[in-house]
Parts: structure tokens; C-alpha cells; sequence
């Protein structure tokens, strides 16, 4: 059923966000976070060993389009699409959007673009392993998009 399929793949990319967060929190600020370090403390050259988080969000993803495949599982396939889909909506609003590896959307002027940015710059402003907030990604609060609107001039 498409309509169900579709709703799997649409869990499973709200749920990454979480799941992003969590790993963020948990795993790259914590026992991973020699892989993380280099990303907090900018280091010449272009790739960083935090890249190799998207290879390790790519396993679950391929794991669930494979077997979903093999076993006919449509939803299972759906869901390892969803989780990819949300890899691809990180890269282009982590790595490009924000760290601006690639030129895009620099001057925006949207105020929730603006807002992801802010929230993701104060995580960078702690340059160790403890101590530092806001690790999820697109959820950003109304406070904060409010805060990013330009002042109309009276
Ligand atoms: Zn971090
Ligand atoms: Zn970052």
C-alpha cells in the first residue's frame, strides 16, 4: 500500500531528527567523540572524521532497503528511504547551508534558515566535549525564528 508506505517513510524522517539529536548527544559528545572533535576545532583540509557519521547513519538505511527488498517488505524499504532522505536534508542544511562548504543561501534572509543556523552556531560555541547544547538540528523554537525576523521600519 503506497499511502502506508509513504507514512513509514515520512516516521522515519521526523523520528531521525530525534535520532540525530540523540546521537549528537549521547554518542558523538560522548564515546565517539574522537570522531567528532575535529568538527568542533577547525582543522585544514576539507573532509573531516566527523564525515564518517554519514557512512554510519548510511548502514541502517541500507540495511532497511535491502532486506525490505529481499523480503518484500515495502514499508521496511520506505523507511530506510525516509532515513536517507533526512541524510540528504543534513548534509545540505549541516554541511552546505550552514558551515558553508559550498556557497548556499548565505544571505538568506527567512527566518527560519536563519534560526537552524543560529541554534547550530550556538552548539559550535563550545569547542570541547561537555558543556554544549542545542543538538538537534531542524526543530528550532518559535522564540528563536521570532527573534531571527528583520524589524520592519515604521
Ligand atoms: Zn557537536
Ligand atoms: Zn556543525
Amino acid at each position: 500500500m503506497v499511502t502506508v508506505d509513504l507514512i513509514f517513510g515520512i516516521t522515519a524522517y521526523i523520528s531521525m531528527e530525534g535520532a540525530a539529536w540523540a546521537a549528537h548527544k549521547y554518542l558523538m559528545h560522548g564515546p565517539l567523540w574522537f570522531l567528532h572533535s575535529d568538527h568542533h576545532t577547525k582543522e585544514p583540509g576539507f573532509f573531516e572524521k566527523n564525515d564518517f557519521f554519514f557512512l554510519i547513519f548510511a548502514i541502517p538505511s541500507w540495511l532497511c532497503i535491502m532486506l525490505g527488498m529481499i523480503y518484500g517488505v515495502s514499508e521496511s524499504v520506505a523507511f530506510g528511504y525516509g532515513i536517507a532522505a533526512y541524510g540528504l536534508t543534513y548534509f545540505l542544511v549541516h554541511e552546505i547551508f550552514i558551515h558553508q562548504r559550498f556557497r548556499f543561501l548565505r544571505n538568506t534572509t527567512n527566518p527560519y534558515f536563519k534560526a537552524v543556523r543560529l541554534k547550530h552556531k550556538l552548539h559550535h560555541k563550545n569547542l570541547d566535549q561537555h558543556g554544549a547544547e542545542h543538538f538537534g538540528l531542524l526543530w528550532v523554537s518559535r522564540e528563536l525564528i521570532n527573534s531571527q525576523r528583520t524589524k520592519k521600519q515604521p
